[in-house]
């Protein structure tokens, strides 16, 4: 038999993080393990997740721990000795995205929290955990960014997120961008895949009940550039399947 491929998602818990588990998982091909910061939340979404048919497991990891990408390492390590996918998923936003821009009232504290999760943290687990992503045959790594990442589309008065500004939420996005770029760029000699995801607007807590799109659709593009082909694209920024404009 093939041996399985192993999936890490942060922020599994809840929200696009859980359906992304929920999805990867049916297939027989990966197992999935959900990093949740209340490992009791997360032991519980697994416990359903394995009533569901999705093979899963929980480790208890915060982003904006350092000790616990080490913990992860070791976990994977261990255990599996590779890690095939990593889905950098567990996010924050700290604003009101329909308030007007706050560009020169956004305090410093927003900024520095949102980045934690959102940028640093994403950051160094991913350097922390590439030599076990090396380990995997073809590893691929999945950034949940945002449309809201897109500089071009902000700078645009026609788009649609023209007139969503909220500071650091969107630059937190656009580093994290940068950060996709620029590691595709170091392993592109490897068959390691690195690509920015915007899942659509989804209905989510994060989301809100606003949002026209349902959970199942609010994964996809993470599935898809988690389960890319060997032919697939590396560093680039993609809503089901289309390519977005940084
Ligand atoms: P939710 O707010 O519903 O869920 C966020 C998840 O991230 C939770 O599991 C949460 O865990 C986890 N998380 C937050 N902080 C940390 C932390 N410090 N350490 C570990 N986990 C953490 O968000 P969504 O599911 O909507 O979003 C998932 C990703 O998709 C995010 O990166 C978001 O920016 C992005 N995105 C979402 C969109 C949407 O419309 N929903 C649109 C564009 C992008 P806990 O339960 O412990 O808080």
């Amino acid at each position: 038999a093939k041996e399985k491929k192993v999936a890490f998602i942060t922020g599994g818990n809840r929200g696009i993080g859980l359906e992304t588990a929920r999805q990867l998982g049916k297939g027989d091909g990966i197992k999935v393990v959900i990093g949740s910061r209340d490992l009791g939340k997360g032991q519980a979404v697994a416990k359903e997740l394995r009533a569901d048919g999705a093979d899963v497991d929980v480790i208890r990891f915060d982003i904006t721990k350092p000790a616990d990408y080490k913990e992860a390492y070791d976990y994977f390590d261990k255990n599996y000795g590779k890690l095939d996918i990593l889905i950098n998923n567990a996010g924050v936003s700290k604003e009101t995205f329909m308030a007007p821009n706050n560009t020169s009232t956004v305090t410093q504290a927003v900024l520095r929290e949102t980045f934690d999760t959102n940028f640093f943290g994403t950051i160094e687990l991913t350097q922390v955990l590439l030599p076990l992503i090396k380990k995997a045959p073809e590893g691929r790594i999945v950034n949940l960014s945002s449309i809201l990442g897109s500089l071009t589309l902000h700078a645009d008065p026609d788009s649609p997120i023209y007139g969503a500004k909220a500071l650091a939420y969107d630059a937190s996005k656009a580093a994290l961008n940068a950060f996709t770029v620029h590691l595709a760029h170091e392993l592109r000699d490897t068959k390691i895949k690195v690509n920015s995801a915007h899942p659509g607007w989804v209905k989510t807590d994060m989301g809100t009940d606003a949002a026209p799109m349902e959970l199942p659709d609010g994964a996809k593009t993470s599935v898809q550039l988690a389960t890319l082909a060997s032919d697939g694209p590396t560093g680039g920024y993609f809503h089901m399947g289309e390519a977005l404009p940084w």
